[in-house]
């Protein structure tokens, strides 16, 4: 039932969203000033390409549901592929690129989960798609990441899922916040529009994180933090119990299970997975100014 392949990120990285800033009720502020509209645009799509995915008109109101008030681009292409994305990243994001190479990208046409729950006593089934995943096999991150998806939704995946490769074990709770905080905060800065879900909200007059819908959705999906110490994770369940964890053990200890617990231990499945050669994830040559990422 427990894979430890799937739960092992022995990367201990920079994070400039500390774990304190991560936890419920802290603000999230962007990182980064908003990017001109304008800027953004002439960057990512330079005048000899052809758009690709659904490029939003910048300014509109970016909440969720969003998608109604799209409007494409003459020529647009609904599908993500390598071009576009490094379009979005290659102008300001050139090391999270180079992170790629060093990355297994593949793509697939759906990632199949199932979520155990603990529920009113009893731990509960319940089958999920995800948009995206990464996990570590024979010491290399591999990352999963639908075929399906537009340029902007593909491009804040890569971004999800590299913040992971980065992040040090915090336990999934921590780490989904800290990957949801980051990647929105970027997409916002790049005027992207969310990816299927509202996790923003007005502050100031600016767009900024929601940290209470961040935290409400990591519930939800992975459970909350782990009771039994920072770090650890639940890798299984008894009818009763939880099997927890903890950072570095090898053997998980169980624990009486508690409301909202989520056992996602179970291995997913990857319908019609294609690798990515890592020789597609190079910039164009004409030198861009570099700017910190994840
Ligand atoms: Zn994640």
């Amino acid at each position: 039932m427990s894979s430890r392949a799937w739960i092992a990120r022995p990367f201990a990285t920079e994070s400039p969203i500390t774990i304190a800033a991560a936890r419920p009720g802290a603000s999230v502020a962007p990182i980064l000033p908003i990017m001109p509209v304008s800027a953004f645009f002439q960057r990512r799509f330079a005048p000899d390409r052809t758009p690709v995915g659904e490029p939003k008109p910048f300014g509109v109101s970016l909440t969720a549901p969003s998608f109604g008030l799209i409007q494409e681009l003459p020529g647009a292409v609904g599908r993500w592929n390598p071009a576009c994305v490094l379009e979005i990243f290659c102008s300001q994001y050139s090391d999270l690129i180079a992170q790629l190479q060093h990355v297994k990208v593949i793509t697939v046409e759906r990632i199949d989960v199932r979520r155990w729950r603990f529920k009113n006593g009893a731990w509960v089934s319940q089958a999920g798609i995800v948009g995206g995943m990464e996990h570590k096999k024979d010491g290399q991150f591999e990352v999963f990441i639908p075929r399906d998806v537009d340029c902007a939704e593909a491009a804040q995946t890569l971004y999800h899922e590299v913040v992971h490769v980065r992040q040090g074990p915090m336990g999934r709770y921590f780490e989904e916040f800290e990957a949801y905080a980051k990647t929105e905060s970027w997409a916002i800065y790049l005027g992207l529009p969310q990816r299927g879900h509202d996790l923003r909200e007005e502050k100031d007059g600016r767009e900024v994180p929601s940290a209470a819908k961040i935290d409400e959705k990591v519930r939800s999906q992975y459970g909350g933090p782990e009771p039994s110490a920072p770090g650890a994770r639940i890798v299984g369940h008894t009818a009763k119990e939880a099997l927890v964890l903890q950072p570095g053990a090898s053997t998980p200890v169980p624990r009486p299970a508690v409301e909202g617990d989520v056992d996602m231990s179970e291995k997913p499945t990857t319908v019609a997975p294609k690798v990515l050669p890592p020789s597609v994830w190079v910039c164009p040559k004409s030198p861009q100014p570099k700017k910190s990422t994840p």
